[in-house]
């Protein structure tokens, strides 16, 4: 199937050109209350994390099907392509990608039940949904010894578990090779979701420092990508510190560079 991301079946709520839905869908009516879901999941810890279907642990079929996979995903920055011509590098890439790393790997569009999958993740902290995230993470074929790094989270966040430091340890389980936090934030900044891509960059700026000792072969891993200007400013660090190749494992991406 052809298009910006695919569906296993028709999807309840069409995808706008902006990647956002018409807020009328099956996925965002059945979805019960942030309180009422975290105590589902210490009640009755086998419900589907998205719409609670008591079918067994895990998301149920339905919502399963209803996850939107990136159609071809640009090797350099995880977009979907739209053209079936042009090589794994999208038109927006051309010659280069993301500033400081080699390669990105996306599996799934942030848009619809991945927005609400991710929602209850994050904001939520469910474990049920943290777990599900971490078992939808692209599958990585490593080229030799790399050690796997989350891009830490932000200083003074909220409590609870943190999704990016999840999937890091469910990349290095998929992939056999050691999970390591070699990152630290060296000062507060600004929630990047609040700021226009211009603004980015400047916001991430000398955000991280390297600690410990980095090799030469980095996998970084992160929930999201957007701009791209955390995962760089982020891989930028480790190339300062050692590493010669840093690559980006994301578990989905927005439809947008902003
Ligand atoms: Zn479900
Ligand atoms: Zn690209």
């Amino acid at each position: 199937m052809m298009g910006i991301v695919s569906h296993h079946r028709k999807p309840a709520s069409a995808i706008r050109s902006d990647g956002q839905t018409d807020g009328t869908s099956a996925a965002v009516r059945h979805n019960p209350p942030v309180s009422h879901r975290t105590l589902l999941d210490l009640l009755l810890p086998s419900v589907c994390p998205l719409c609670t279907l008591a079918n067994g642990p895990g998301l149920c079929s339905p919502c399963r099907e209803e996850l939107p996979e990136l159609v071809r995903p640009c090797r350099w920055c995880g977009m979907p392509q739209t053209s079936t011509a042009s090589d794994l590098a999208c038109a927006h890439c051309a010659d280069e990608g993301l500033p400081f790393l080699v390669q990105v790997t996306a599996r799934w569009a942030y848009v619809e039940r991945m927005v609400q999958l991710v929602g209850n993740a994050k904001a939520a902290g469910r474990p049920a949904a943290v777990k599900t995230c971490a078992g939808l993470m692209p599958v990585l074929d490593v080229d030799g010894p790399a050690v796997i790094v989350p891009v830490p989270p932000s200083p003074g966040r909220r409590t609870g578990p943190h999704l990016g430091t999840a999937l890091a340890r469910a990349v290095a389980r998929q992939t056999g090779q050691p999970y390591a936090c070699l990152l630290a934030t060296t000062r507060l900044a600004t929630e990047q979701h609040r700021l226009g891509a211009a603004a980015r960059a400047h916001n991430v700026e000398g955000l991280f420092i390297a600690v410990g000792t980095v090799p030469a072969n980095v996998v970084l891993v992160d929930d999201l990508l957007t701009s791209g200007a955390t995962a760089s400013a982020a891989a930028k660090a480790l190339r300062m510190a050692g590493a010669q190749r840093v690559e980006l494992v994301v578990l989905a991406r927005t439809l947008k560079y902003s």
